[in-house]
């Protein structure tokens, strides 16, 4: 059973910013959106990656355990981790028999029963949330809003707890108005623990130029961390 194969872009051994605590992330090969402010290009396309077994992930991660503190322990993103839901489900069943802590890092794009399977595994889930109108979320991502709303609803009955992030891209979405719909939703769910939004940044530039890609935004300034803790705030007053 421990032999599935996961495909896994890169990994970062002591992450801080996907998910609670110190957590070492999987960066898992594949992804069938293209968001256009997406930093990780060198995932999309499936077939590539570094093949690793469940036990090898383990072994690998062993010698990190000590770091992960009561809150941290392994996340994985990517990419779309779903395109990989076995291996996924394989791997969080071992943590969760070694009590390590689960995060599932997602854009909700996959919804089934192997995906279910998968959720009832996670501690913690960041559902990336790319924009709060259908259209302009199906132009940003390739993926439609009802979807995202309906792995949320999903989230919310199996009572998994979730932090809702958003990249805020200046003359995108840095207005009020869709900071207020991101509230709107942490009210209607419950399993909404956190609301992140995340400034868009540049950093990702060379990637795309090292694949012979064009990054759509590469014109667009980047947010900066004190513009957007001052929307957050801002609205938050309002809830
Ligand atoms: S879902 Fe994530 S990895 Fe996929 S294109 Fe969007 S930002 Fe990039």
């Amino acid at each position: 059973m421990a032999d599935t194969i996961g495909y896994v872009s890169s990994v970062q051994s002591l992450g801080a910013v996907d998910g609670p605590g110190v957590r070492y992330v999987l960066f898992m090969q594949g992804c069938p959106l293209r968001c256009k402010c997406c930093h990780n290009p060198e995932t999309w396309e499936l077939g590539k990656g570094t093949a690793y077994t469940v036990d090898d992930v383990m072994q690998k991660l062993s010698r990190y355990v000590s770091y992960f503190g009561e809150k941290g322990g392994v996340t994985l993103s990517g990419g779309e981790p779903l395109l990989q839901t076995e291996f996924a489900t394989e791997l969080f069943s071992r943590c969760k028999s070694e009590g390590i802590s689960t995060c599932l890092d997602t854009s909700g794009c996959i919804l089934d029963d192997k995906v279910e399977k998968l959720l009832t595994l996670c501690d913690t889930v960041l559902l990336d949330y790319k924009m709060t109108n259908e259209q302009d979320y199906f132009d940003f991502s390739r993926m439609h809003m009802s979807q995202a709303d309906k792995f949320l609803e999903k989230l919310d009955d199996l009572k998994v707890t979730t932090w809702l992030r958003q990249v805020i891209v200046p003359g995108i979405n840095d207005n009020e108005q869709n900071v207020i719909k991101l509230f709107e939703l942490k009210k209607k769910y419950a399993c909404i623990e956190k609301l992140e939004l995340l400034p868009f940044h540049k950093a990702c530039v060379t990637k795309y130029e090292q694949l012979g890609l064009d990054f759509p935004l590469k014109n667009t300034p980047e947010a900066t961390k004190s513009q957007v803790n001052e929307l957050f705030e801002k609205i938050q007053k309002k809830f």
